[in-house]
């Protein structure tokens, strides 16, 4: 190349589920690689008066009306949150780049979950991010570790996704979330929620946000329209402890001005003028089933192959395997057969902590594929294990 890129250019790494996603449009492929949410059950975009009144610049921060419905339903979850403290972002994807903005430089250290969300990941490196992966158990993970880590790493914030994690599916016990926030206030280390999946429940759990438990640490919690109405409209939110608020702002107008006015007057006519209640058991109730199906298929075809838990809530399985197995590798085989799953290897902040996993989204097949793709993806597994 001729010119001159920033250094953090040599850290970007292209997203593989995109790159996944790309391959999984082609016609015939059972795929179970995106976190999609399912078009059928997704509310008609009828934008017509909101349209009208969003051709003008809108406030960086979003529009009053929406702000206001989401600081509402974020006191109603415990969070100590004003209107003030909400600002919308264009998915919550933004509010991850911002707050990669906010803390990182080169060589800042990070904690998170191990494995986590990929394209928080992606972004976090861009910025220059260390980090240092905490093993995801069954209820969370360890407050003692977590304390052990932050004494031995200051990290800038922790990065926690404890309602139905991506990858995981984990949902943090109360006991666990309470005791993560205790770890957070005695250390005074800044912590980031990502709670994009804490509406799609099937089986009761415990969800107050970590955050609502904090009574020192400073906090941004992030929240997504997508998994909940439409992930096109680019709709998501944070909120923050007000001290850190007003950088945020800032990083956002700098970002691209505000996020685009339209989605917003819907969604707020859609909340305010729908049962939204309604909307949500409905989609929860064909979520649950297609979960269902799926943990039947895994139980005839992947038992002796892989261990798993039963999500509670969100839109994965997550799939241990025994046999070392090289699942980038099995990938390629499986798209030759038409069926696509997400690899587990990008889900680890440390290659260390690696071990042999997939991820199976269940929101988006109907339960005919899901049977049909679960057996053809076990054949694959079957022959692709490295001993
Ligand atoms: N955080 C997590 C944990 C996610 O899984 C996703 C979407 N897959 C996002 C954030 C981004 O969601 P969006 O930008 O659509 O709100």
């Amino acid at each position: 190349m001729t010119h001159r890129l920033s250094r953090r250019i040599e850290r970007l790494t292209s997203s593989l589920i995109r790159d996944i996603l790309q391959i999984t449009q082609r016609p015939g492929v059972i795929s179970f690689a995106g976190g999609l949410p399912a078009e059928e059950l997704m509310p008609e975009l009828d934008f017509g008066a909101c349209a009208a009144d969003s051709r003008q610049y809108g406030p960086s921060e979003g529009e009053p009306l929406l702000r206001e419905l989401i600081a509402r339903g974020l006191s109603g979850l415990g969070l100590r949150c004003q209107t003030e403290q909400v600002l919308v972002t264009t998915g919550s994807q933004q509010g991850i780049d911002l707050v990669g903005k906010l803390f990182i430089d080169e060589g800042t250290p990070v904690l998170l979950e191990s494995p986590t969300y990929l394209a928080a990941l992606q972004c976090f490196r861009v910025y220059g991010a260390e980090f240092h992966g905490m093993p995801v158990q069954a209820e969370g993970i360890d407050p003692d570790a977590l304390k052990a880590a932050i004494v031995r790493h200051h990290p800038a914030f922790v990065y926690l996704i404890p309602s139905f994690q991506n990858p995981s599916g984990c949902c943090y016990s109360d006991a666990a979330r309470r005791a993560v926030a205790a770890v957070l206030d005695e250390t005074g280390t800044p912590l980031v929620e990502d709670d994009p999946y804490r509406d799609l429940v099937y089986t009761s759990c415990d969800r107050t946000p970590v955050c609502a438990y904090l009574e020192r640490a400073p906090w941004v919690y992030l929240g997504s329209f997508s998994k909940i109405t439409a992930p096109g409209l680019r709709v998501g939110y944070l909120a923050s402890s007000p001290a850190l608020f007003p950088w945020l702002v800032r990083l956002k107008q700098s970002s691209d001005l505000h996020t685009g006015r339209t989605g917003q007057a819907w969604l707020a006519h859609f909340l305010t003028s729908s049962d939204f209640g309604k909307h949500l058991a409905h989609m929860n109730g064909v979520y649950a089933e297609r979960r269902d199906t799926m943990q039947t298929a895994l139980e005839r075809h992947f038992s002796g192959l892989a261990d798993w838990s039963v999500p509670a809530g969100g839109l994965f399985f997550w799939l241990r395997l025994v046999e070392n197995t090289d699942t980038l590798a099995a990938l390629k085989v499986a798209l030759d057969h038409d069926v696509a799953f997400m690899p587990g290897e990008p889900f680890f902040p440390v290659t260390e902590q690696r071990y042999p996993a997939l991820r199976l989204n269940f929101s988006h097949a109907t339960a005919e594929k899901i049977e049909r793709g679960i057996a053809l993806l076990s054949k694959v597994l079957g022959e692709c294990a490295v001993t």
